[in-house]
């Protein structure tokens, strides 16, 4: 005689043929774990994710989240806008004044 493994509860089961649960209420906490698995969001516990903008560790259902909070999403934005314009202007300034007082003091300041 076999003995299967109820996918439910575990527990040994002491009958021939392919049953995969010992009873009904089994089969059927384990099809309602099987929706809910389903409908859950993906969130697992290791899932940790680093705001880019403070670096603090923080749990994310949704794993392509990249900010703790919005309001780091907007200020890291804002701060890449800023060494952006920064970089540009420093760009323009060299090619437009190359070798002039006035790229200095402008590099210098930033
Ligand atoms: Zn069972
Ligand atoms: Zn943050």
């Amino acid at each position: 005689m076999r003995v299967d493994k109820c996918k439910g509860c575990g527990g040994s089961m002491f009958d021939p043929g392919a049953k995969k649960y010992c009873s009904n209420a089994c089969r059927q906490k384990c099809y309602r774990q099987r929706l809910k698995a389903k409908r859950a969001p993906v969130a697992k516990p290791d899932q940790l994710i680093h705001c880019r903008y403070c670096g603090k560790s923080f749990q994310a259902t949704n794993p392509r989240r990249e900010y703790c909070s919005a309001n780091h999403k907007k200020q890291n934005y804002r701060e890449q806008r800023q060494l952006r314009e920064l970089a540009e202007m420093e760009a323009r300034l060299r090619t437009w004044t190359a070798g002039s007082a006035i790229e200095r003091s402008v590099l210098e300041y930033a």
